[in-house]
Parts: structure tokens; C-alpha cells; sequence
């Protein structure tokens, strides 16, 4: 089978050269082990920090060595003592490969009858976690609440948008980079959108709130953050998910500058891990598959076909070329 392995560290934008592409034997597994064909693997912003060698909350890829990260797949075999069938669609951490070999405690059946197995990488996987999480508990968002929301028509910005205003905000605000992503946006019930690209995020955001916002659900950083503590009211809340706008940059982020109006404003800036909130997951699980199952909550993926593409597909993501969730199928 393929697998993708990391060839070199890239400083700034990783480019496909920082990848390659090895045949390796299909293993056989042992005791307490399963051998998945994977289908759909998931390529997530978090993965650029991993090609760094720097000590973060998740370990850093390894050169010469294959990449990991969230995938679906079917037994193949299971070893000794493990209770999964052939056949079985189950989710684990080892993408990257058409064959994974994976310890049996490190690999969750997923129930295919109630979603396709693609949306337990996107809307009832570890996305939509992230989305609900950093709603409903980071922020604590409340009814009334007006809400902003930053790469709206990504997979967790457009699961939290929709989350917010199912959950009773007044007014949901999205920012994302295109034209048809902010109109995607409007699609999904954000209130307002922009496209980030059209001026100062500041001004376009004054347009969007004028009464100014209550959360703020960051998961770009920089001259997006400066705009939200500027734009929130007293008390407001940040949840800080992600900050994509600094993860190829090579100097410190200029923005946010305003970080002192936190004290007059009382706001709380909190971030989070989404793997510290698994207590969520039944309340997730039975909140967001109630709206997936009403019709009320929509999700989208951008599908890139063929793990030879995977770095492209990763490359894309960080050049903002998905609608809703990036994956790859095998
Ligand atoms: P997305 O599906 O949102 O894809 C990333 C998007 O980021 C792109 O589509 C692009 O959209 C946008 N983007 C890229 N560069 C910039 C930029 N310079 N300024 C503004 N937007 C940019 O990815 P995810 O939904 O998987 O992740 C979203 C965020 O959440 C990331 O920051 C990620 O790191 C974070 N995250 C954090 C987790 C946690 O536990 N804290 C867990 C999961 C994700 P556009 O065209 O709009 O620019």
C-alpha cells in the first residue's frame, strides 16, 4: 500500500516537495491489533503545526515517517483477541495510508446507517466537537447573544455559526475569503457575512454588528481578533480555536494591538484543546445528530480524490480552497 511520508520541514508555506510518496508492504496484525483499508482520510489545520519540530499539545510528524491524523476505513483482519468483523467501518487516528495498522483500543466502530462514514471526520467528528465545545462551553454562548464567527465556511466556523443560532443567538456574523463563500454562509442561516478581502475586517465587521457582539469565535488570530475585541461589549467572550492567519508566517502576527481593551470590557479570552472536552460528547452526539436528522443543520465537504493528492488537498486547505470540511477519499 501507499503511504505519505514527511520528507522535510517546511519554513513558511509547506510546499508538495516537503512530502513523498512510498509503497510499503501490507502488514498482517498481531495480537490486539486491526488492519484497515482506510477510505476517507481528513486533512486538518492543526497538521501544519505538527510539520514543525516544536513541542505543542499534539507531537510533531517525523521525518522519513509516515504522517497521521483522523481517517475512516473497513477491517480488513482483525489479531488475536480483537472483537471487530471484516468489513467493520470504523475511525482511528492513522491516515495518511491506504493501510493502517492499528492497536483495537485506538479504533472506534462508527455507525454508517446513521451518517456516512465521512461526517464522523467532519460534523459528528472531531470538527463538529470543536464547534459545539467552543459554543456552547469555551463562550458560553447565550440566547440573545450576538455572535462572529471567522472562516465561516470552513468546518468548524460554519458548524459553529449554525450551532449559535440553533442554540438561540440573536445574531450570527461570518467572515471568510471569497465570494461564494460568504454567500455559502447566508446559505447556512449566518445573519451577515463578508469577505475579509473586501477591506479592513474592523469596518466590514462595524457593518455586520453595528451594536457590536457578545462572542467571538476566533479561528484566525491576527487583524480578525483585533477586530472582535474591538468590536465586543462589555463581558464578552472569545473563544480561541485556531489562529490559521500565523501558521506559514515567518514573523510574530502584527495584530492583535487593542489587547488591553480587555480590561475595561471585562471580556474573557479563552482557549481550547478540542480533546480537553470529551465530556461533551454525548450531549454533542445527541444535540448535533438531532439537528442532522431534523434538517436543521447543514454540512458540506470539499472532496479531493486519491492519496497521491493528499498534500495537495492539505495545501489547498491552507490556501482556503474548501467549502466546508477538506477531505480526501482513498
Ligand atoms: P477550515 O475548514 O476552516 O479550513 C481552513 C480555512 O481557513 C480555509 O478554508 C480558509 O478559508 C481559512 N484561512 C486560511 N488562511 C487564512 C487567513 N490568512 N485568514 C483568514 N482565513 C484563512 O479548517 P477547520 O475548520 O478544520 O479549522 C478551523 C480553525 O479551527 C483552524 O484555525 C484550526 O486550527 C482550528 N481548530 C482548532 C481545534 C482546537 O481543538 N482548538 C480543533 C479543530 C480546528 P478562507 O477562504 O475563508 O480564507
Amino acid at each position: 500500500g501507499l503511504e505519505v511520508h514527511l520528507a522535510s520541514r517546511p519554513s513558511g508555506w509547506p510546499t508538495p516537495d516537503n512530502f513523498r510518496l512510498v509503497e510499503v508492504p501490507v502488514p498482517s496484525p498481531g495480537p490486539g491489533q486491526v488492519l484497515v483499508r482506510n477510505t476517507v482520510m481528513s486533512v486538518d489545520p492543526y497538521m501544519r503545526g505538527r510539520m514543525n519540530d516544536v513541542k505543542s499539545y499534539v507531537p510533531p510528524f517525523r521525518v522519513d515517517a509516515p504522517l497521521d491524523g483522523g481517517a475512516v476505513g473497513e477491517v480488513v483482519a482483525a489479531g488475536e483477541g480483537v472483537a471487530l468483523a471484516p468489513g467493520q467501518t470504523v475511525l482511528h487516528g492513522l491516515g495518511w495510508r491506504e493501510y493502517a495498522l492499528v492497536e483495537a483500543r485506538g479504533v472506534r466502530p462508527v455507525d454508517v446507517t446513521v451518517a456516512p462514514a465521512s461526517a464522523y471526520l467532519g460534523a459528528l467528528g472531531m470538527p463538529g466537537l470543536t464547534a459545539y465545545a467552543g459554543v456552547v462551553e469555551v463562550a458560553a454562548m447565550k440566547p440573545g447573544d450576538t455572535v462572529f464567527v471567522s472562516a465561516a465556511a470552513g468546518a468548524v466556523g460554519s458548524l459553529a455559526g449554525q450551532i449559535a443560532k440553533l442554540r438561540g443567538a440573536a445574531r450570527v456574523v461570518g467572515s471568510a475569503g471569497s465570494a461564494t463563500k460568504v454567500a455559502y454562509a447566508r446559505e447556512l442561516g449566518f445573519d451577515a457575512a463578508f469577505d475579509y478581502h473586501d477591506g479592513p475586517v474592523r469596518e466590514s465587521l462595524r457593518v455586520a454588528a453595528p451594536d457590536g457582539i457578545d462572542v467571538y469565535f476566533d479561528n484566525v488570530g491576527g487583524d480578525h481578533l483585533e477586530a472582535a475585541i474591538g468590536a465586543l461589549r462589555n463581558h464578552g467572550r472569545v473563544a480561541l480555536c485556531g489562529a490559521i492567519a500565523q501558521y506559514n508566517a515567518t514573523e510574530p502576527p502584527a495584530a492583535p494591538r487593542n489587547l488591553a481593551l480587555a480590561i475595561g470590557k471585562r471580556l474573557t479570552l479563552r482557549g481550547f484543546i478540542v480533546g480537553d472536552h470529551n465530556h461533551l460528547r454525548d450531549a454533542f452526539v445527541a444535540e448535533v445528530g438531532g439537528w442532522l436528522r431534523a434538517g436543521q443543520l447543514r454540512y458540506d465537504e470539499t472532496v479531493v480524490d486519491g492519496l497521491r493528492n493528499a498534500p495537495e488537498a492539505f495545501l489547498g486547505l491552507l490556501r482556503g480552497e474548501n467549502l466546508g470540511k477538506m477531505l480526501v477519499r482513498l
